[in-house]
């Protein structure tokens, strides 16, 4: 039972195609409402596919260990399997509301159309986001010839790699390209202390002691060498001045991102930091009415943004949803298959 209407206003529009905007499409679908989901990436999965495809996830219910391209591409299958209408490559830029056949609906306009729907989700993540780099002139020229910000582990196979960073994402590395990279794998960090998981930094200890990775601590990249292709770094270790020249093929840089919801920032919703959108985590509804956030972008008292926290909010958000479109009371409902 789709309400899509001819006047193409759909029940529910999903911003965002990561792991909460995936999930909201499977209930929305599950519970027969018609759903559009768009997101600016070309490809679905979110910060999973985007940043980490590679990268294991130990810690979502029911798979004691996932690499994270295989668990998006799960969910692409479940969340897909309604057939909502994906628009993919497409920025939200603005919010309105308006009435159509007397019924008030929202209309969204991203930099390529505009679209009518009754409920909306903003599954956003962090917003788009950029990676950060290092202060070194024109390093981007190196794009393409050994410089990566997102890593596919194919490009690195027998690589001499250095991965720069300081928190989870430069520990994952240094232990994941162990089985691909030559060794040893380096990893410079402008501190001394990481930041990661524990268990990351003892295991990443363990291989610098066996000679698979070495830790250059509190050091700094200072340059980057070659011609066509990168053939050495320059390390500074900061402690002492001294700068030394390793050769290196590929040059991993993990420093985090900048995000910014952007536009969303100017849609009169609650904005808490620069990131997130206070939510009633009892329905997970912003302060616009029937607009509703999960995952990562939704902000609560105590909020954790994880993978399982926002499929459980997706869960209800999109109920949420559902019943608002259909203007009837909330009712979870279960397959009966
Ligand atoms: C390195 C790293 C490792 C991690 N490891 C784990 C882990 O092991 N376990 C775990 O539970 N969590 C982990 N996380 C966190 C986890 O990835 C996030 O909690 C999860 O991706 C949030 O899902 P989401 O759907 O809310 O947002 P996202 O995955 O960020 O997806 C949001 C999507 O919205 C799109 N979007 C943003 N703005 C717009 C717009 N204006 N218009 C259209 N589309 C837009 C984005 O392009 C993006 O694809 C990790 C995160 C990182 C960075």
């Amino acid at each position: 039972m789709s309400t899509r209407a001819a006047d193409g206003v759909v029940d529910v529009t999903i911003v965002g195609a990561g792991p909460a905007g995936l999930a909201a499409a499977y209930y929305v679908g599950h519970r027969e409402a018609s759903c559009r989901i768009i997101e600016s990436l070309e490809q679905l999965g979110g910060q999973c596919a985007a940043v980490y495809p590679e990268k294991h996830v130990f810690d979502i219910a029911g798979f004691p260990k996932i690499n994270a391209q295989a668990y998006v591409d799960l969910m692409v299958e479940q969340g897909l399997q309604y057939r909502p209408d994906v628009r993919l490559g497409e920025h939200v830029r603005e919010l309105h509301r308006e009435q159509v056949s007397d019924e008030d609906v929202w209309r969204l306009t991203t930099d390529r159309g505009e679209y009518l729907t009754r409920t909306i989700i903003i599954a956003a993540g962090h917003g788009a986001f950029e990676p950060r780099s290092l202060p070194i002139e024109r390093i981007d020229d190196w794009l393409g010839r050994g410089l990566h910000y997102f890593v596919r582990k194919a490009e690195l196979a027998g690589r001499r790699c250095v991965v720069v960073g300081g928190g989870d994402s430069a520990l994952d590395w240094t232990i994941n390209l162990q089985d691909t990279a030559q060794t040893p794998v380096r990893l410079v960090h402008r501190r001394d202390r990481f930041r990661g998981l524990e268990s990351s930094q003892t295991h990443v200890r363990e291989l610098a002691a066996s000679g698979a990775a070495v830790i250059h601590t509190p050091c700094e990249l200072r340059e980057i060498r070659g011609g066509d292709t990168i053939e050495a770094v320059v390390i500074e270790d900061t402690s002492t001045g001294a700068s030394t020249e390793y050769e290196a093929d590929a040059v991993i840089l993990q420093l985090g991102f900048v995000s910014r919801l952007g536009p969303i920032e100017e849609w009169g919703l609650e904005v808490v930091g620069k990131k997130q959108v206070r939510v009633d985590p009892t329905s997970f509804e912003t302060a616009l009415p029937n607009v509703f956030a999960a995952g990562d972008v939704a902000y609560y008292e105590g909020k954790i943004t994880l993978i399982t926290i926002g499929l459980g909010e997706a869960a209800i958000a999109a109920n949420q949803c559902v019943a608002r479109a259909r203007g009837v009371k909330l009712q979870p409902a279960y397959s009966t298959e």
